[in-house]
């Protein structure tokens, strides 16, 4: 029908790791974003951080999606230059007596193992600036993306190659035909929609039970520190080089837009003085929406009646740890019409 291969609607984590993996397997992609100055890719913290919440548990398909974000970040650095993937060791610090306690069988469980440069972290080795009177412990194969850095190399590239257009894709202009999809009568095999939280308004998608969340997050300057180590104890401090860090992060449902508010920034602020004995200046304060999908992980795959016209969104609060691995399934699938794993094939949630 056309040598397009495929058009991809939005280039966050989602369009951008899919982008780039069809491309490496030599498909003509053309994205197309609407270049929005606030996303959620945009002021993501990108964390990957192994063992993670409340509860202390492993994040789900850990060693498989680790392994999958390490790789491909390392490889677009390589192809896309500069760096914006940081394995950096993660101190996660108690709350409570009832955290210290649940973290008694998990510290010489072998699936926590792995991940543990230090299963135990006494409160006098952990630093004067930060309250941790329960002690924590460390982490070791995580660390941070810096997003925003990934997708502006990511668009830098695919614009030098003739592969992106600034626009906006509405699903009024997009006809679905046999063999194909017309988008403004611009011919393409497939066309991919990779939208964040704007998905829910997608009208081929619209049975899917978004359940999204604003987040904000304030950058941060601590005059006379400086840190190896992320922090995390509920909220977390990424230091970001010299004395700026960034924190974060809030959750909320009612309104979902990117505007931050005074009442985001003192949960932000709270969560910080409760953690920080140092005092500190807040340099910016922005908020975006996370895609989240309800009772899903995330969706990928093809329409259920439009076999051309596709999905990947769900990402939620995770997207630097899990964007590499899902877009290789859809890519899979796409190329070599491999099956998707059950849980995220949208055709089983229709
Ligand atoms: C405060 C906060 C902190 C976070 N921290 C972390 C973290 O530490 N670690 C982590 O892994 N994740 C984190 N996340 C989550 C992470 O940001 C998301 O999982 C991920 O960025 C979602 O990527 P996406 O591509 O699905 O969506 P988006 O980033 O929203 O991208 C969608 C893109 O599609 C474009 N678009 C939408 N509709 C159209 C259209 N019709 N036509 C053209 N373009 C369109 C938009 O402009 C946008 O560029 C955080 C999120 C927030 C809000």
């Amino acid at each position: 029908m056309s040598d397009l291969d495929c058009i991809i609607v939005g280039q966050g984590l989602a369009g951008s790791t899919l982008a780039l993996r069809l491309w490496s397997e030599g498909w003509k992609v053309l994205v197309v974003d609407r270049e929005d100055p606030v996303t959620s890719s945009k002021i993501a913290a990108g964390l990957i951080t192994p063992i993670t919440g409340k509860n202390l548990t492993r994040s789900w398909r850990l060693e498989e999606a680790l392994e999958a974000a390490a790789s491909f970040y390392q490889t677009a650095e390589g192809l896309l230059g500069g760096q914006f993937w940081y394995p950096k060791p993660i101190l996660r610090v108690f709350r409570d007596v009832a955290e210290v306690s649940d973290w008694q069988a998990k510290k010489t469980d072998p699936g926590y193992t792995p991940f543990l440069s230090r299963p135990e972290v006494s409160p006098e080795r952990i630093g004067a600036w930060l309250n941790a009177g329960h002690g924590g412990f460390e982490m070791q194969g995580g660390g941070y993306v810096d997003v925003r850095v990934f997708i502006k190399s990511a668009q830098r590239f695919l614009k030098s190659n003739g592969l992106f257009q600034a626009g906006e894709v509405s699903c009024q202009d997009v006809k679905a035909a046999t063999g194909g999809v017309l988008w403004n009568g611009v011919p393409a095999k497939y066309l991919i929609y990779c939208q964040g939280f704007q998905g829910a308004q997608n009208r081929f998608f619209d049975w899917v039970a978004f359940r999204s969340a604003k987040g904000e997050v304030l950058d941060i300057e601590m005059v006379g520190f400086s840190a190896k180590r992320i922090i995390n104890s509920g909220g977390w401090v990424l230091p970001v080089g010299g004395n700026r860090f960034r924190t974060g992060s809030t959750y909320s449902w009612d309104p979902l837009d990117c505007k931050p508010t005074k009442g985001g920034r003192r949960r932000v602020e709270k969560n910080l003085r409760r953690l920080l004995s140092a005092d500190y200046t807040v340099l910016d304060h922005q908020a975006a929406v996370r895609p989240i999908i309800n009772a899903s992980k995330a969706l990928v795959g093809l329409h259920p009646k439009h076999d051309r016209v596709g999905f990947f969104n769900g990402l939620g609060s995770k997207g630097a740890l899990y964007a590499p691995y899902f877009s290789a399934q859809l890519t899979a699938h796409l190329v070599e019409g491999a099956p998707l794993e059950e849980g995220l094939d949208i055709r089983k949630n229709f």
